[in-house]
């Protein structure tokens, strides 16, 4: 019984859409053909062939029929035959599925190979050591892919032919050496199948047919699917497709070559690529022979050039993408035997972007859409030289993006010194906290061994656009001996080094770096972005110039600037210190007073840089003891005054000491002892050490009183602000005043103040109440009635639940999902990331790290509800994002999914997140919530 099913399509007819039936190289081939490309002819057994053949485990009835009326249409089309002893038709066997699966199925060159055709070849090709060692590579591929005889067996032949022969590499094998190894490999396949090698082709492409579709169920290829999670309905089975044989080695009118239509690493329009005279794809890849630019072809074979200058504009007007295509050249006949999307640069992408637009390519909406949002990354930050060569020395978590060399210093004073004197500094640091701001801001970049990607370090890096790598736990600090070691490496203050923030390696000494370009092209696209997004895109920034630099990247404003990195400044914290180590109300307010001018100054200075556009300032959040030292280093340092006495004491008795000894010694030592200890006499009737003692004293008596078990859950944020309401007033105060003054300026401003921490509606009632007292005192001593919108973060799970009465008080909620994901988690999130983490994730226990990429399917879901019951309270309810996940696209596609107004993200990602809200607009359709 014949089947009437149709299993084979030739490339003319087959539907190039139809990649579930053809598979994608199939449908590729088809779509090539049937636009005019000139693809050497073939045909594709369908996907429906293959299923049927797994079933039966025999090719389904008919199906070598219709393959024999389209070999028969291939030899007409070509001219040759198939197992012709003058002129043989060749074929390759593929496999190709809907989805690619590189590497995982098989395929067959140079089929229809036997003893008679071999000669046609060498007629065809007169090169016989090419026919030979075609032979034998198709004999070893048949053997292994349809024959199931492992690729042992043939090499151990290749080896010892080459060593009879003293050939130190495959090319080194002379004809007559291959004609040996052609005879073996034939013996090789007798004797493991008990039969000899197929001759006659048609059987060859039967067995081999079978063997490409029994490929599918082929372990690699299972255990490929399993792990990218195909499914059925994406790709069911493979196509075989059968495609004539081109040669590019027949002689200098013949070669073969890879093309870009347009250059991958600038994106200029012109074509791009190369190419080698009589040669075949494997010289390319074997790198025996330099290719030359396909710019040369000009001149050598001026007719293809034209050729492939007319198959560079036809493969872009068809696919409206830049292509990324292979050729061969058989005797003078441009063949084009593969294309698909070309990969690119950032630097590339978004040159084509706006170019093929404008010249009518592409859409607006495709030239955005296009750029994976991430990839601009690459623009935004200075970046290792390319083609750089070092080895790495460790590896910690890529904190933030960029590269930079410098000197390393182990602390944040002598990273400001050093820094201030014009060196390039590396900040190396077990973990920083918020007193070594000063070093951050004279350092090039950042090394931490401890912390993960949301440390103080990462996110302080990330706000000023500098390079981090947190979480370097090879490399073990030694503040003492100022040092650090690495293996056996010592690395010493002032040694060079580079870190990598985007990769997290750190290399000893300096690599060069290209710096971050903000190109015309970007701003154009960048500007196309804005115009379709209905998310604004702000920026967390901390000072004026951080503000500034947010513009330059586009930032609409400020949606985050976190007021305690102002008070870290080196002239503030001593202020701050004194605020704090108060014992009376008085004694604070005198610090605060003190404050209150800076304070207004920053603020100042923030909303001049942002005129025109929104600036969200949040009221205090750390805990307060983030502003003293530690316990540990003050008990430390209280043991050394001390010990200053015992030291004094000895230093006194030392003459005595020494004359007792020998008298020699001493005459030795008496010019340099004698001012020494006039010295030390004048210092001990000055007690100085005493003063330091009993002020260190007081300040750890604090530290110890501050101390929490958990501080991050602790006396922070709003809750500070209520026991010590003298500080957020004073902080009110410095925002309206500052306002006020902006205001009688002139300068249009937008202030807004945000509350962190809140957990109940009460909390933020009491603030409210601070905030239209302070109004009213401003306008009573300004003139000036300040407009502004107070708001609440939402960090805290309480408040999500609570959004429908917060949103009674609150103009704004900002979703701090940095706390938010901590808590929901009950993670603490610099613990999470350096212990357990990476380890859920590669497990599977969490897809992504929560830090880094929004929980949708649990914070998100809290987010979701506390944004409708905030909109059921005020419609006009704004509401953002804040967290570092402000800054993630896939994040960003669910913001806008869930009607937010903004996203805020540090200034260099603010571009990236500018084209997210674009794509996550033009996209909203398509998406789908995780379930
Ligand atoms: C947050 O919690 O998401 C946030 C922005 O605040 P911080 O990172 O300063 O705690
Ligand atoms: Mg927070």
């Amino acid at each position: 019984m014949t089947s009437s099913k149709k299993y084979v399509y030739a490339f003319e007819e087959g539907d190039g859409k139809n990649k579930m039936l053809l598979g994608g190289k199939g449908a590729n081939l088809c779509e090539m053909t049937q636009i005019g490309l000139n693809v050497p002819p073939g045909f594709t057994a369908s996907t429906d062939a293959c299923n049927a053949y797994l079933e039966k485990n025999q090719l389904p009835p008919g199906l070598m029929d219709e393959i024999r009326t389209h070999m028969a249409a291939l030899e007409k089309k070509t001219g040759k035959g198939f197992g012709d002893a003058k002129n043989p038709l060749l074929i390759s066997v593929r496999s190709g599925a809907a989805m690619s699966m590189p590497g995982m199925m098989d395929t067959i060159l140079n089929l229809g190979l036997n003893e008679v055709s071999l000669k046609g070849l060498i007629t065809q090709t007169g090169n016989e050591r090419f026919a030979y060692d075609a032979y034998r590579r198709f004999i070893q591929l048949f053997g292994k892919i349809a024959l199931n005889i492992s690729d042992e067996h043939f090499d151990e032949r290749m080896v010892a032919i080459k060593r009879k022969y003293g050939a130190p590499q495959d090319v080194d094998l002379n004809t007559e050496h291959l004609k040996e190894l052609a005879g073996e490999f034939l013996a090789i396949v007798q004797r493991q199948t008990g039969q000899a090698f197929p001759q006659d082709p048609f059987v060859q492409l039967e067995i081999a047919v079978g063997a490409v579709f029994r490929s599918w169920m082929g372990k690699r290829a299972v255990d490929y699917r399993k792990q990218f999670r195909i499914t059925k309905a994406q790709a069911n089975g493979t196509a075989v497709s059968i495609c004539t044989m081109v040669f590019g080695n027949m002689g200098n009118d013949s070669g073969t070559g890879v093309g870009f239509t347009r250059n991958p690493g600038t994106g200029e329009n012109v074509i791009y690529g190369e190419y080698l005279v009589n040669a075949q794809g494997e010289d390319v890849v074997a790198g025996i022979r330099t290719p030359k630019a396909i710019a040369e072809m000009e001149q050598e074979m001026p007719e293809i050039h034209r050729q492939l200058i007319q198959l560079r504009s036809r493969l872009e007007s068809h696919y409206h993408e830049v292509q990324d295509f292979e050729f061969t050249i058989e005797k003078g006949i441009l063949y084009c035997l593969q294309t698909r999307n070309g990969k690119m640069n950032a630097r590339a992408m978004v040159r084509t972007s706006v170019e093929m637009f404008h010249e009518g390519l592409i859409t607006k909406e495709r030239a955005l859409l296009r750029t994976e949002p991430a990839v601009l990354e690459q623009l935004l930050v200075p970046q290792l030289a390319p083609n750089f060569h070092a080895k790495s020395l460790a590896q910690g978590l890529s904190a933030s993006p960029g590269a930079a060399s410098g000197k390393i210093v182990f602390d944040a004073d002598t990273a400001e010194t050093r820094g201030r004197a014009g060196e390039k500094i590396i900040l190396v640091r077990e973990e920083t906290k918020p007193e070594d701001i000063h070093g951050f801001f004279q350092a090039q970049g950042i090394l931490t061994s401890r912390g993960g990607k949301t440390s103080h370090a990462a996110v302080v890096a990330r706000g000023m656009g500098k390079p981090c790598v947190s979480g370097c736990e090879q490399i073990v600090i030694n503040d003492q001996l100022r040092s650090a070691k690495v293996g056996d490496t010592v690395l010493k203050e002032g040694d060079v080094i580079t870190i990598d923030g985007g990769t997290g390696h750190v290399y000893a000494g300096e690599i060069p770096t290209v710096e971050a370009e903000f190109s015309e092209e970007m701003n154009t696209l960048l500007g196309w972005a804005d115009e379709v997004a209905v998310l604004k895109v702000m920026a967390n920034a901390d000072s004026p110039v951080d503000a500034l630099r947010a513009r330059e990247f586009g930032a609409m404003g400020i949606g985050l600037c976190r007021t305690e990195r102002m008070f870290n400044a080196t002239d503030r914290l001593p202020i701050v210190q004194e605020m704090i180590l108060a014992e009376t109300l008085e004694e604070r307010q005198a610090a605060l007073d003190r404050l209150l001018p800076i304070q207004r100054a920053d603020f100042k200075g923030i909303f001049k840089a942002m005129k025109g556009l929104p600036v969200t300032v949040r009221l205090l959040d750390p805990p307060m003891h983030e502003f003293l030292p530690t316990a540990a280093q003050l008990e430390l340092e209280i043991a050394h005054l001390h010990q200053l006495r015992d030291t004094i004491k000895a230093l006194e008795d030392l003459p005595e000491t020494l004359k007792m000894l020998n008298p020699k010694l001493y005459q030795q030592y008496a010019d340099g002892l004698t001012p020494l200890m006039g010295a030390l006499s004048t210092f001990k009737k000055s007690h100085m050490e005493a003063e330091v003692i009993a002020k260190k004293e007081k300040i750890l008596k604090k530290v110890r009183a501050l101390a929490e078990v958990n501080p991050m859950l602790g006396h922070r944020g709003v809750r500070l602000g209520i026991t010590y309401p003298e500080i957020y007033s004073m902080q009110i105060r410095a925002i309206l005043e500052a306002a006020a003054l902006c205001g009688k300026q002139g300068i249009e401003i937008y202030p807004e103040i945000m509350v962190p921490q809140v957990a109940t509606v009460e909390e933020l009632k009491r603030i409210h109440s601070y905030v239209q007292r302070i109004r009213q005192e401003v306008r009573a001593t300004h003139g000036i009635d300040v407009q502004f919108k107070f708001g609440s973060m939402l960090e805290v799970v309480r408040a999500c639940m609570r959004s429908g009465r917060m949103a009674e008080i609150a103009e704004f909620f900002s979703f701090g999902t940095n706390d938010l994901s901590q808590a929901t988690f009950s993670f603490s999130r610099e613990d999470a990331e350096n212990k357990f983490l990476p380890f859920y994730n590669e497990t599977g226990i969490l897809e992504d790290n929560p830090f880094e990429v929004l929980d949708i399917k649990g914070v998100g879901q809290l987010m979701k509800m506390a944004v409708q019951n905030g909109r059921a309270t005020n419609p006009d309810l704004k509401v953002g994002i804040c967290g570092e996940h402000g800054g993630h696209p896939g994040s960003i596609r669910f913001c806008h999914h869930i009607k937010l107004n903004y996203v805020s993200c540090s200034g260099p990602r603010v571009p990236i997140a500018r084209l997210a809200a674009a794509q996550a607009k033009l996209l909203e359709d398509q998406y789908r919530e995780p379930v």
